[in-house]
């Protein structure tokens, strides 16, 4: 049986020549992916507005989405406001939403695209417009009677904003593992903060990896969400660590076995990635969700491509 995996990668964003987000790397991950033959590619659906207000000031989302927001605020995200970045912002929230459903049902899905963490309730930045795994997370304990969620952040920069929306909410733990000397540069109180040392290795973090994620598990989460940022590795231009792509198959390995041996929902979102050239950040992006597929369907972990 095919799994499902959501996209939204044909919303194209019109960016200014020299922008340096790689925009293209989300359909160069899903072009791999098809290689496999193993999963179904549905076209993410655009977030109500609703459930973005759950975890988003009502204000912001309104200016957002009309593209009344200050330009001080627009610089901050990131991205130039456009009806195209509206629609693939909301595809991107759905994304994750839909991927949540799947997963209560099929025990994980993915969404190729999101791990918005950046984003604030108020404002966005860095790249992050809506927090999509904050919306899922309220719209499963509102919607779906699933109370306590956990987040296991790997990007490389902290998870601020998911930190922030759920700073005194005792039914979210969130944890991050992230560069001490990196973006952002005021960080946030996540519930457990893990932070490297610039040219951190394989070695160091997953080390840290093993002895943070029983702490996921002891909290007993009705649910999971991994988002696994791939911007740790060496070839990074924004990363300042330096794992392998072995490091990060490993590490993806360690936290979804991990998440499938406890056995609650896990839902895998994209996040930072910004190797040069991109198709090494497509490849470790395929590389999660290959390794979420190999695991639940019992793969000997080594006919998982790396
Ligand atoms: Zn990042």
């Amino acid at each position: 049986m095919l799994e499902r995996l959501f996209y939204c990668d044909h919303y194209e964003i019109p960016l200014p020549e020299g922008h340096r987000f790689p925009m293209t790397k989300y359909r160069l991950t899903r072009d791999l992916l098809a290689q496999d033959g193993r999963y179904r590619f549905d076209c993410a659906p655009m977030a109500d507005r609703s459930l973005v207000e759950l975890a988003h000031d009502p204000v912001y989302v309104e200016q957002f989405i009309a593209g009344t927001l200050s330009a001080q605020a627009v610089r901050r995200i990131g991205f130039p406001w456009s009806e195209s970045l509206v629609r693939r912002t909301l595809a991107s929230v759905g994304g994750t939403l839909a991927a949540a459903e799947e997963a209560l049902e099929k025990r994980w899905s993915g969404n190729l695209a999101g791990g918005t963490h950046h984003a604030f309730r108020g404002e966005g930045s860095g790249f992050c417009v809506f927090n999509d795994i904050a919306v899922a997370i309220l719209y499963l304990r509102h919607h779906r009677g699933i109370a306590k969620a956990a987040v296991i952040d790997l990007d490389v920069h902290q998870g601020d904003g998911t930190a922030a929306i759920f700073e005194y909410d005792p039914l979210v733990l969130t944890l991050s593992f992230h560069g001490r000397n990196n973006f952002p540069f005021r960080k946030q109180r996540s519930k457990i903060d893990v932070e490297l040392e610039d040219g951190a290795g394989d070695e160091t973090y997953l080390a840290l990896v093993e002895q943070f994620l029983p702490r996921v598990f002891e909290f007993e989460p009705g649910v999971i969400f991994y988002q696994s940022g791939v911007d740790a590795l060496a070839s990074d231009t924004l990363g300042k660590l330096s794992l392998t792509q072995q490091g990060i198959a490993r590490r993806n390995e360690i936290v979804i076995r991990a998440c499938k041996a406890y056995g609650a929902p896990l839902i895998v979102t994209m996040g930072g990635g910004y190797s040069n050239p991109v198709e090494l950040t497509a490849q470790a992006h395929a590389n999660v969700y290959r390794t979420a597929s190999g695991i639940f369907n019992s793969w000997t972990s080594r006919s998982a491509p790396l």
